[in-house]
C-alpha cells in the first residue's frame, strides 16, 4: 500500500511518513501544492493525506483536480483551520475524510485504515483484458487458459499497466511505482523490464497488449 503525504511542515512530514513506514506502508513525501498536484494526477497511489494550507497550491485546488481527473483515490484531508466551512469546502470538493490538527497519530492511522478498507470493498480482485487475466489477490496471470509464469516485478509491472489501461505511462512513472526510485533518464531499466515482460505476455499470443508509444512510455491495451 502506498500513500503520498502532501505536507510543507517538514517535522510533521516526517512524523508522518516514519508512522506510516512503521505501520506497513511505503509514504512518498510532496513538499508542495504543485508537486503535491503533479505525483496525486500522475502516480498511482492507494491514499492520500493532503494539508490544506500549502506553499504554491492549496489542499481545496488540488483535491477538486484529482477529482477532475477521474481519479478516486482516497483523499483524507488536514485542516488546520478551526473554520467548519473550510472542512466541508474540502468534502464538497472530494475529500474523503478529514482531522483537524492537532491530531493524535493513532487516530490518523485508523482513519487511514478505515479509508483503505473502503476503497478495497470497491475496488475489482481480478482484471479481464481482452483474453489477459489478473488475479490481483492471488497474483495470478493468464492469458486464456494459459497460465504466466512472472517474477514478482513483472507482476507489478504488468498489474500497473493492466490497471490504468488504455492510459501511457511514462518510463519515469513506472520506475518510480515499481522499483520504488528514479533512474537517470538514460537508464534502459524500464525498457528491458518491459521486453522480458512482453516475451511472456504477448510473443506466444497474436493479439499483442503492450504497446510502445515512441517517446512517451508504454501502454497497454487491446487494439482492433
Ligand atoms: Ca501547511
Amino acid at each position: 500500500m502506498r500513500i503520498l503525504i502532501i505536507e510543507d511542515e517538514k517535522k510533521t512530514a516526517a512524523f508522518l511518513r516514519e508512522g506510516l513506514t512503521e505501520a506497513g506502508f511505503i509514504a512518498d513525501v510532496a513538499a508542495d501544492g504543485e508537486e503535491g498536484r503533479f505525483r496525486a494526477l500522475e502516480m498511482d497511489y492507494d491514499l492520500i493525506i493532503l494539508d490544506a494550507m500549502l506553499p504554491r497550491l492549496d489542499g481545496w485546488s488540488i483535491v477538486a483536480d484529482i477529482r477532475r481527473s477521474g481519479k478516486s483515490t482516497p483523499v483524507l484531508f488536514l485542516t488546520a483551520r478551526g473554520e467548519v466551512q473550510d472542512r466541508v469546502r474540502g468534502l464538497e470538493l472530494g475529500a474523503d475524510d478529514y482531522l483537524v490538527k492537532p491530531y493524535a497519530f493513532t487516530e490518523l492511522l485508523a482513519r487511514v485504515r478505515a479509508l483503505l478498507r473502503r476503497r478495497a470493498e470497491r475496488q475489482p480482485e481480478v482484471l479481464q483484458i481482452a483474453d489477459l487475466r489478473l488475479d490481483l489477490l492471488a497474483r495470478r496471470a493468464q492469458r486464456g487458459a494459459l497460465k504466466l509464469d512472472l517474477a514478482p516485478k513483472e507482476f507489478a509491472l504488468l498489474s500497473l499497466l493492466a490497471r490504468r489501461q488504455g492510459e501511457v505511462l511514462s518510463r519515469w512513472v513506472i520506475a518510480e511505482q515499481v522499483w520504488d526510485m528514479n533512474f537517470d533518464s538514460d537508464s534502459n531499466v524500464v525498457d528491458v523490464a518491459v521486453r522480458r515482460l512482453r516475451r511472456k505476455v504477448d510473443d506466444p499470443f497474436p493479439v499483442k497488449l503492450i504497446h510502445t508509444v515512441r517517446g512517451m512510455g508504454y501502454v497497454l491495451e487491446a487494439r482492433p
